[in-house]
């Protein structure tokens, strides 16, 4: 017997019809790449992202058509968010970071019809024009008086484009498992592929979000979205505030310590989203100037994902600005929400350095995500926090397949993807990451985590960033590189850091030798860049 409950498809344009009706008048808050902090409401992106999908119908665009954005997180690009997916064509954000020839690729592989891009690369979309085969015009997000001057054919200006249009559009009812956006994994290894979001995922994924399992988004927030709009949807913010009609803070291009925490202070932010090296420069602006976050802040909690939180970042969290990390795991395959790090009734009482253990793992899995951890085989491993094995993921908002079947079939035959990330799961369900399969240590049998390695030493009050890499030994196999970049002015020896470390990790895991760099290699996406690291280190030989 069916149930006798009315049918709604779940619809990326519900989310923005509902902060309409009940949250006209919310804020959306964002630096803008002219440079003043700009306002608008929920109602005025409502009304825009209509009259943008009225300009997408009026070139033409075909349902299932895939519309680039090369973008911050701005309101403009909030707009195309609701106004392409909206109108049923494919939102496909492009990560700016990327080399030229992988954007190159995305875009082709894509075959994006229309790309829209902010003012910060004209220079970038001008070099790519004539190679991007499928775009039929380029769209600049800015208004006349602000249109650069570039040598590419079809060059639209976006107020223009959709000022004349009407701000009224009847959403369609698409079929909820429509796609609705796409986003390209970096591509580390091999060419990019797309992870293709549907309609569906997106809004149980922003239902989850908002729990108070997840990031427990509501109204009575003022949220500060760090993570780009250009990558997995911003871990899923836009649709969630539109749902909770939370106040969205856009950073814009500015994503230094000093623009990040002025927009905290001045738009009071409650609650902020971002990868553990950004709120490194956030602590290192407010150590600098000698700040008083506690006293001019309100935020409480600070969400930290796409590499593991660091424990020191975490303590300064606590201690300075009296706001609560909330660590989170998940990755492009997974819209990107996995785990999420809560502490349970049992952990009242906790003192900090109990909490702090509690907050460095990435957390339990949100409704909706099932994960087990297997071994080369394939066999399930205990849940008892100690043995660690692949991490293998289920649920309604991770991929099925990429893009075209790229890389062919990512599912095994029970339907469980792999991560390519080591991990283990306590009794109570909180997973915490090792190490990427491809970045653990081996060393006599045994594996060493580098990100453990890594969180101990930033705590080193000279370190600013930490690297630990395996490296080939006659007998052991690999044994642990540490290699840091030194806070400005900070100074501090090899014998210093493995002192450090000495009485914090298992004494066969200590780093068998410092390096000391300028700068680390990062990824696109802010993260570590082991490939390049292990490239760069390729001659070095440690010290027998
Ligand atoms: P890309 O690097 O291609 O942008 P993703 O953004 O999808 O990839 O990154 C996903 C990966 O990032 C995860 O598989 C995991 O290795 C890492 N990651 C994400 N969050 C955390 C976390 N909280 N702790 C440790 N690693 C994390």
């Amino acid at each position: 017997m069916l149930g006798l409950m009315q049918h709604h498809p779940l619809l990326i344009s519900s989310l923005i019809e509902h902060a309409c009706a009940s949250h006209p008048d919310t804020q959306i808050v964002s630096r803008s790449i002219e440079g003043p902090i700009h306002r608008c409401t929920y109602a005025d992106v409502g009304r825009r992202a209509k009259q943008a999908a009225n300009a997408l119908s009026a070139l033409g665009v075909q349902p299932g058509e895939r519309i680039g954005t090369l973008a911050w997180n701005g309101y403009r690009h909030m707009e195309l968010y609701f106004g392409v997916s909206g109108m049923g064509a494919v939102l496909h954000t492009i990560n700016p970071r990327l080399f030229a020839e992988q954007i190159e690729f995305i875009v082709n592989d894509a075959e994006d019809q229309y790309l829209f891009f902010d003012l910060s690369f004209a220079a970038l979309v001008e070099e790519l024009a004539p190679k991007l085969s499928t775009v039929k015009a380029f769209i600049a997000l800015c208004d006349r008086a602000h249109m650069p001057a570039l040598d590419i054919p079809n060059l639209r200006c976006y107020e223009e484009l959709i000022a004349d249009q009407p701000e009224q559009f009847e959403w369609p009812l698409l079929d909820e498992n429509t796609a609705s956006s796409m986003c390209y994994t970096s591509g580390t290894t091999g060419n990019p592929k797309g992870v293709l979001y549907s309609h569906r995922s997106s809004l149980l994924h922003s239902l989850a979000s908002c729990t108070a399992g997840g990031f427990s988004l509501s109204a009575a927030d003022s949220a500060l979205v760090v993570v780009p709009m250009f990558h997995v949807n911003a871990w899923g913010m836009p649709y969630a505030g539109a749902l909770s009609g939370a106040k969205l803070v856009l950073p814009g291009p500015a994503l230094d310590g000093a623009s990040l925490y002025e927009l905290m202070r001045d738009e009071g932010v409650t609650l902020a989203l971002g990868v553990p090296t950004i709120w490194m420069m956030l602590q290192q602006h407010v150590e600098k100037g000698c700040l008083k976050p506690r006293d001019e802040l309100q935020l409480n909690r600070v969400v930290i994902g796409g590499a593991a939180a660091p424990r020191a970042v975490v303590e300064r969290f606590e201690k300075d600005f009296d706001a609560r990390v909330v660590h989170a795991w998940g990755m492009t395959e997974m819209s990107p929400l996995g785990t999420v790090c809560h502490p349970l009734p049992k952990h009242a009482g906790q003192d900090l350095q109990q909490r702090l253990d509690l907050q460095s793992k990435q957390g339990r899995a949100l409704f909706g995500v099932s994960m087990k951890i297997t071994d080369d085989e394939g066999n399930s491993l205990p849940r008892d926090g100690k043995a660690f094995g692949h991490l293998l993921v289920k649920g309604p908002w991770i991929a099925s397949s990429y893009f075209r079947g790229q890389g062919g079939p990512i599912l095994d035959q029970d339907g469980w993807f792999d991560t390519g990330d080591i991990a283990t799961i306590d009794a109570d369900g909180y997973m915490q990451i090792t190490d990427r399969a491809k970045d653990v240590i081996k060393s006599g049998g045994e594996w060493i985590s580098s990100i453990d390695l890594e969180n101990v030493a930033v705590g080193h009050p000279a370190v600013a960033e930490a690297a630990v890499i395996g490296i080939a030994h006659p007998k052991w196999q690999e044994r642990p590189l540490l290699i840091v970049v030194l806070k400005p002015g900070k100074s501090a020896s090899r014998e210093e850091l493995l002192d450090y470390l000495n009485d914090k990790v298992a004494r066969w895991w200590l780093p068998d030798d410092v390096a000391f760099v300028d700068e680390l290699p990062h990824t696109a996406t802010g993260k570590l860049q082991k490939l390049k690291l292990r490239e760069l280190f390729r001659d070095y030989r440690l010290p027998l």
